[in-house]
């Protein structure tokens, strides 16, 4: 039985995560503060004798004897991340500061949540991990973007000065079941709207494209990197190829809701990036990973647990 913490373990991914390794009859800590997460997403798990919940702030030290850590804490909805973007660095940068430290102390392997958000607006499509990305260090974005590119970063000191045993992954957009209904991010925006027949809020000309892979997809592709071999950091993009713009998606979730919302035309957020697509030969190469969820068939489960959480929502 292995010992894994998993950080942000009752977010959105976390808890899928969660689910999954305790499942698997690992012995799970979930720790987290609550920002973003909460209880109901993890309440399942908490039946189980192998699965543990911990309330804790990454930004302070954590100690326990696990060999793997899972570091996911961290808000990742722009609307979150840009409440209180100062904590949204600490998390990131002191989050994996500490973390590094207890896996240099336990020997444990870790495995950090990075982000296509790396790449910025990118100037190179589709983004190849070996792209440095185009990232605006001062704008309303930068608290997470650059949060995240210093995290990759002292990860990879850690290993290079103590060898700690990093994985990093860079994660495309992602969505499934227990995101939150107002957490701003494209589908749940489009998806509730939907369902309420309010308008549907495309942000500037909705020409803008994202990749978007289902949940299930991305914690198959953690578990397989978590289990390379010792001397194979990553970094590793983990995302669907599928590309779409923002008005494509709105037809499709029109169409799979049977909604009559109008779609509306709001301002484009700054810094919003114009396009995205993970090149995942790396992922095919060293994971023997794929995604298989294509983006109907995972839009209708996300569909699904919103209607069923009617009218709570
Ligand atoms: P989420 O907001 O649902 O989950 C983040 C979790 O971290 C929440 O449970 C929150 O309460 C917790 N948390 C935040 N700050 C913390 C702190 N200081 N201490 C302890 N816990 C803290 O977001 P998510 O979509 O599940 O994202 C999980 C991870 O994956 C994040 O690190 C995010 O950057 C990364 N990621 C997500 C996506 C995506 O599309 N969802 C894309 C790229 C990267
Ligand atoms: N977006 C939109 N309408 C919404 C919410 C988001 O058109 O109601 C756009 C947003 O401007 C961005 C894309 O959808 O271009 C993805 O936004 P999200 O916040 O989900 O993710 P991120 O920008 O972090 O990739």
């Amino acid at each position: 039985m292995k010992r894994i913490l998993v950080t942000g373990g009752a977010g959105f991914i976390g808890s899928h995560l969660c689910k999954r390794l305790v499942e698997n009859g690992d012995d799970v800590i979930c720790l987290d503060n609550y920002y973003t997460g909460s209880k109901e997403n993890v309440w399942d798990l908490l039946k189980y004798s192998n699965f543990e919940l911990v309330r804790h702030d990454v930004i302070q030290p954590y100690w326990a004897e696990v060999d793997e850590i899972y570091n996911l804490a961290c808000p990742a909805s722009p609307i979150h991340y840009q409440n209180d973007p100062i904590q949204t660095t600490k998390t990131a940068v002191f989050g994996i500061y500490n973390l590094c430290g207890l896996a240099r102390r336990t020997g444990a392997k870790i495995l950090h949540a990075s982000t296509s958000e790396v790449y910025g607006d990118p100037a190179i499509h589709p983004q190849p991990e070996a792209y440095w990305g185009n990232v605006n260090p001062i704008g309303i974005r930068s608290c997470y973007d650059e949060g995240k590119r210093c995290a990759e970063s002292l990860a990879m000191d850690y290993h290079r000065l103590h060898g700690v045993r990093i994985k990093l992954i860079r994660i495309f957009n992602t969505y499934g079941p227990k995101m939150q209904a107002y957490d701003g991010r494209v589908i749940t925006n489009f998806v509730v709207s939907a369902l309420k027949g309010e308008d549907i809020t495309i942000y500037g000309d909705g020409k803008q494209t994202r990749s978007f892979q289902y949940v299930d997809d991305l914690v198959e592709g953690m578990i397989r990197m978590m289990a390379t071999e010792d001397d194979f950091t990553g970094p590793v993009n983990i995302g669907n190829p599928g590309e779409f713009t923002m008005l494509e998606l709105a037809e499709k979730v029109l169409r799979l809701t049977g909604s009559k919302s109008k779609l509306v035309h709001l301002p484009l957020p700054a810094d919003d990036p114009k396009q995205r697509r993970p090149d995942i030969s790396l992922a095919k190469e060293k994971l023997n990973w794929e995604p298989k969820v294509p983006l109907d068939e995972g839009l209708k489960k996300v569909i699904e647990y919103f209607e069923a959480r009617r009218p709570n929502f």
